[in-house]
């Protein structure tokens, strides 16, 4: 019964908007600068951000226009924590705050050990008080899914109201591990690519995210 119950919340929402797909499409290309990379990761962060916040609550409240008054929705609480994984995670970042302006943001800093493809934890800043906040945790590329998942392992011990999960690509094996360790927590992202290869990376893809995102290689 609670199998039953746990396994119907695997929910993964892949957004597959034309203005995301084209803007995606124009991300894996090899030849995309640094830039643009850059500030479609941006652009496309803005529209997951619409997606990911569809059910947001909302209340209603009197208010005065220039010619009557009326009862009109305000977003209730505007609880939001962001928690990007860094450190790619950031690219996602900015996009996301200038749709949700008053969004709290946490970090999770973690890196793979590229011997064993583990996510190995050096970094854990969240606000104070996550009893009543939703989580919104970013990164790019859901691959392994280690990463995701030790991100999440991590959210969960402060207790927030509720844990989204953004990304941009996703390959199934990391869905899956992902899903396996956390039913509870939706995937929002742009496709889910093919497969993973024997490095770890998606494929197709759009290569390393944190070095086309910052120029590192
Ligand atoms: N991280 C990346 O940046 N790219 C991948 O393909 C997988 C993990």
């Amino acid at each position: 019964m609670a199998d039953t119950a746990t396994t119907a919340k695997r929910q993964i929402h892949v957004i597959d908007h034309p203005l995301v797909q084209h803007k995606l499409t124009l991300m894996r290309r090899r030849e995309t600068s640094t830039t643009n990379f850059r500030a479609l990761l941006a652009e496309i962060s803005m529209l997951l951000a619409y997606e990911v916040t569809r059910d947001m609550p909302v209340v209603m409240e009197e208010i005065e226009t220039p010619l009557r008054s009326m009862r009109a929705p305000l977003l209730e609480g505007k609880k939001i924590v962001l928690i990007p994984i860094l450190r790619a995670g950031n690219g996602l970042l900015d996009g996301m705050l200038r749709i949700l302006p008053s969004a709290r943001v946490g970090h999770v800093g973690l890196y793979r050990n590229h011997a064993t493809l583990e996510a190995v934890e050096y970094y854990f800043k969240v606000p104070h008080e996550m009893g009543d906040r939703d989580a919104i945790v970013l990164d790019p590329m859901l691959a392994t899914g280690n990463s995701a998942v030790a991100a999440v392992d991590q959210v969960k011990r402060v207790d927030p109201r509720s844990i989204k999960f953004v990304c941009l690509l996703a390959a199934p094996e990391g869905v899956a591990k992902f899903h396996e360790r956390h039913p509870d927590v939706a995937v929002y992202t742009a496709a889910v690519d093919e497969r993973l290869n024997e490095k770890g990376y998606i494929l197709p893809g759009l290569g390393d995210a944190g070095d086309r995102l910052f120029g590192t290689k």
